[in-house]
């Protein structure tokens, strides 16, 4: 099956449940953001920009597992800012099972390791040993990490870890291979750490899911290689979704970078034909969703917006309309539910009742839209009955082609930094002083946010003006 049985037969009574009682509006997941602090700082989030970033702004963990229990959504995606940040995210986990939800943590994949190994800690015990040696062999942790999961201490044995679980998924953000990849998220290096971390969870037995924004300068091609890639790792599963302007993130498009929104975001035409081919997709890899809003995608009919069943929680409440979009937030799941005015929202043929809806085609608006059966044409839930319950592609074989073509960039020398990195290696931009600036941005730095350090400026803090700065200086370097 697609998606293991449990789950969907969890999903679909639930929906079986509201329809017998009529319920007009209700939540299927709930994206939780217990936090906006995050250790990137990708190009086109919106999170660390419209929000706060400090660490002093969290949900407190009671209030996450209220919401939860509130809008009763049978799937909580726990994002931000970067979750595994959040000071009590495992605790959270653990509430949330215990709650029978289904449980996503949407990632970037940086600090994943280091919560295995904190789980490894926690339950080892000789009989173990196969599998850390496996981790060894395959070099996904240290001699010396190793010696300190064997003589975990009493503390490191009673930490409430994140354990596999057949109910959770780690959700990791990839947009691409490792060039495009480390490109979005502004850092070199990260595409690897997924992948090491993805390779990690599936030796532990940890279910792992992936997914990916679609830009306006995202190749088509590559992102079949991507699927066929993480296929090849056993990656359990993906979502997928068009990327699209919204305000936060279009200011700093053209602030940041001096770029024009169009330059960057799809606009409808372009997201179906960027998705032309989703449904040969969805017959390959273990694309999560329902085949009509895959059809939707590729332009072959029209949905309406259901964003209320998709709802946000974060720092200032329940966010409305939508994830991306905020004109509002409320105190209460009911309350946003009542007060909102809905069918202000969304396309409908073709026409977009708010302007900013116009170019939206995204997962959280649309997708629940095929589940609920909105714009329900003859044969859709037989359709969806099919794909979900169907059988689940076989993974794709690992060969040394397609690692080699996952691999293309700071692997091989091309990383989006080595541009950068040779302008300012340049005896002109070395008497302005880039090398300089440049050197102080790779110095180690700590991502743990552990000692709640991220007020300077720093990576984490959504803070760029250092890396502006930089770039101003090798640009500058460039003119001279
Ligand atoms: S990982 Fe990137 S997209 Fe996710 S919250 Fe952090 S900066 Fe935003
Ligand atoms: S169409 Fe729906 S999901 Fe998209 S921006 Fe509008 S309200 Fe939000």
């Amino acid at each position: 099956m697609r998606f293991p049985f449990a789950l969907s037969a969890k999903i679909a009574g639930h929906i079986i449940k509201h329809k017998l009682r009529k319920t007009p509006k209700f939540a299927m997941v709930l994206q939780l953001e217990p936090l906006h602090t995050c250790n990137l700082t990708c190009t086109g989030c919106g999170r660390i920009r419209e929000y706060s970033t400090n660490l002093k702004d969290m949900v407190p963990l009671e209030k996450c597992l209220a919401v939860a229990d509130e809008c009763e959504a049978p799937m909580v995606s726990i994002c931000g800012g970067e979750p595994l940040i959040y000071p009590k995210i495992e605790e959270l986990v653990a509430g949330l099972l215990q709650q029978g939800r289904i449980i996503y943590i949407c990632t970037n994949g940086v600090f994943m390791r280091k919560k295995m190994r904190d789980y490894l800690a926690a339950v080892y015990s000789p009989a173990m040993e196969a599998k850390l040696q496996e981790l060894l062999n395959a070099e996904l942790v240290t001699a010396k990490e190793a010696e300190v999961i064997r003589k975990s201490d009493a503390a490191a044995r009673q930490k409430v870890v994140i354990r596999p679980s057949q109910w959770m998924y780690w959700n990791v953000h990839v947009d691409g291979l490792e060039f495009t990849h480390d490109l979005i998220v502004e850092r070199e290096g990260v595409f690897k750490e997924c992948v090491l971390a993805i390779k990690m969870a599936k030796i532990l037995g940890y279910q792992t899911a992936t997914n990916t924004t679609v830009y306006k300068e995202t190749d088509v091609q590559e992102l079949e290689d991507m699927f066929g890639f993480l296929s090849s790792l056993n990656v359990d599963g993906h979502t997928i979704s068009p990327g699209y302007e919204y305000d936060a993130a279009k200011k700093d498009m053209v602030k940041r970078l001096g770029k024009q929104p169009e330059d960057f975001f799809l606009t409808r035409k372009m997201t179906r034909q960027k998705f032309a081919r989703i449904q040969e997709w969805g017959e390959k890899f273990t694309i999560f969703g329902t085949p009509v809003y895959q059809e939707f995608l590729a332009g072959k009919r029209e949905l309406t917006c259901t964003a209320w069943a998709i709802p946000t929680y974060n720092i200032k409440g329940w966010k409305a309309p939508c994830y991306l979009m905020t004109d509002g937030h409320y105190d209460g799941f009911q309350e946003m539910l009542t007060k909102v005015q809905w069918d202000k929202y969304g396309v409908v043929d073709g026409v977009a009742r708010d302007p900013r809806c116009e170019n939206c085609m995204v997962h959280c608006g649309y997708d629940p839209s095929g589940a609920l059966g909105t714009n329900y044409q003859r044969g859709d839930n037989w359709k969806n009955f099919k794909y979900n319950f169907g059988a689940k592609p076989k993974p794709f074989t690992a060969t040394a082609a397609l690692t080699q073509r996952a691999f293309n960039g700071v692997t091989i020398g091309k990383g989006h930094l080595a541009e950068a990195k040779a302008a300012i290696n340049s005896p002109r931009a070395a008497m302005n002083g880039a090398q300089a600036a440049f050197s102080r941005k790779a110095e180690p730095h700590d991502h743990s946010h552990a000692s709640g350090g991220t007020a300077n400026g720093g990576c984490g803090t959504g803070d760029t003006t250092q890396r502006d700065e930089l770039l101003a200086k090798i640009a500058e370097g460039k003119k001279t």
